[in-house]
């Protein structure tokens, strides 16, 4: 196990802040788990690649890197295969694995940043895809008890951008490997309209596995700011998801707001529009930033503190409930904030 005293996060998180700690451990394989100190969640931290992290402040304890590599067909038959990977491994490498395998499943998540064990945390989606669609299990030391635990996919308790990594259990469970369930027979998942669109335009009517990666990709790198340029986490801020009452009561005061049908009891309402109606685009704070590339991301401009972006977090998010009484979440962990 690789340990460094004193480090600084700055290229361990994607915002770029520069942000300490008291110790850094990077753990390789699960003996090293055994020998890790008995974490405390609010003064240590385990970190994937950083991306969906806000360090308002610096860790007091330890950081402890998730390293834990491979990927494995574990089960297989005539339809499905099930696969296991390491919480380290990448996961935009493990999603071109499976797309080089032939497997589908995760093509709609390429690109996403980020490891393989934080894929869980928040259930990460992209263009109508969810992790929990393919998740079988997720294996994890459990800190609180101190023994190893394997959740199924229901046990996760997914929700939209949730799990009970994130909201039940911050910090109680150390993700050493998941696993999924790819399949053999590519049906393309094409309810988002921007992903369909793409690829009319390119011509192709029956899209293959490679066909909608590849798309995915493309529309990835034009759409969103690119972390190495800009210090970002991605979207900063969750959809809202009202009820349909709420949603008739809202679109009254605002005509033109607009939804997607959640069932027929729901409806999410982008957030990215909510900003940029309040003209917050662009809008900087202490050498933070909107992005005036995507409005539902906050940039470090280069030199912003954890708690700079916050600040504008909480403007940005006191400027959308004035105007049309919405109250956004961030999407984000933040860590280093007082609770209230
Ligand atoms: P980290 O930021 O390192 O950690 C996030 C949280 O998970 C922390 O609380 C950490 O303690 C915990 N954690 C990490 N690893 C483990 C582990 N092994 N065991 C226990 N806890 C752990 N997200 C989406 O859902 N969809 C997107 O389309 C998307 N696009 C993005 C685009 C950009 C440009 C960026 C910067 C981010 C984007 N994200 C997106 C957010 C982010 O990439 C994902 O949430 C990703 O899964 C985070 O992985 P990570 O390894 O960087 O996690
Ligand atoms: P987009 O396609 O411009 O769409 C804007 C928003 O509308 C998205 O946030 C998406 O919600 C929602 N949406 C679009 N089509 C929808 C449909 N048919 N049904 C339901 N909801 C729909 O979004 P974008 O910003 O370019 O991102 C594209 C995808 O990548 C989205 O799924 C987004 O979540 C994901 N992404 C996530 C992050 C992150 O950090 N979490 C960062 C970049 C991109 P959802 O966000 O709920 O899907």
């Amino acid at each position: 196990m690789k340990v460094v005293e004193n480090p600084s996060l700055a290229d361990l998180n994607t915002f770029g802040l520069a942000a300490k700690a008291g110790l850094l451990l990077e753990i390789e394989n699960e003996e090293d788990i055994l020998h890790m100190p008995v974490l405390d969640p609010v003064r240590d931290l385990v970190l994937g690649g950083g991306s969906n992290i806000l360090l308002v402040d610096d860790v007091p304890g330890t950081v402890l890197l998730n390293r834990i590599r491979g990927i494995s067909i574990i089960e297989e038959d005539a339809d499905c295969v099930l696969v296991e990977a390491g919480a380290g491994e990448n996961w935009h490498s493990l999603v071109a694995w499976s797309v080089e395998a032939g497997l589908s499943g995760i093509e709609n998540l390429a690109l996403i940043p980020g490891l393989a064990g934080a894929a869980p945390i928040q259930n990460i989606g992209a263009y109508g895809v969810e992790l929990s669609a393919v998740l079988q299990s997720v294996t994890a030391w459990d800190i609180q008890q101190g023994k190893w635990s394997v959740l199924s996919g229901e046990e996760c308790d997914f929700g939209y951008r949730d799990s009970l990594f994130k909201s039940i259990h911050p910090g109680r469970y150390f993700i050493t490997s998941i696993c999924l369930q790819l399949s053999k027979h590519f049906v393309p998942q094409l309810d988002y309209t921007g992903l369909s669109q793409a690829l009319h335009a390119s011509g192709i009517k029956q899209p293959g596995l490679d066909d909608v990666f590849a798309a995915v990709i493309a529309l990835r790198r034009s759409k969103l700011p690119d972390p190495a340029v800009h210090g970002n986490a991605g979207s900063f801020f969750k959809n809202p998801v009202v009820t349909r009452e709420r949603f008739e009561e809202l679109s009254h005061r605002t005509h033109d707001l607009p939804h997607w049908d959640l069932g027929s009891d729901f409806a999410k309402i982008p957030a990215g529009w909510l900003i940029e109606r309040c003209q917050l685009k662009g809008f900087e704070l202490e050498g933070a930033a909107v992005s005036r590339q995507h409005a539902l991301v906050l940039i470090n401009q280069g030199q912003a503190t954890g708690a700079a972006l916050w600040k504008l977090a909480n403007h940005v998010k006191g400027v959308v409930f004035d105007r049309f009484g919405i109250l956004l979440e961030p999407e984000p962990v933040i860590y280093g904030v007082p609770l209230a």
